[in-house]
């Protein structure tokens, strides 16, 4: 299983969510509970999910 680094909260995930936080702002991964807190950001935008892991 990989995982990655969470930019927000440093922890390593599983699962990430590709967004962008600042108006032309570079795309960062972060986890489940940061993108929540990212949402209410005005320039929030979502770009695809992460998973380390392979079914
Ligand atoms: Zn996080």
């Amino acid at each position: 299983m990989k995982t990655k680094i969470c930019h927000k909260c440093t922890e390593e995930h599983t699962t990430l969510f590709r967004i962008q936080i600042q108006r032309k702002g570079p795309w960062v991964f972060v986890c489940e509970t940061c993108c929540l807190h990212y949402k209410k950001g005005p320039f929030y935008r979502y770009g695809g999910t992460w998973k380390g892991y392979r079914h």
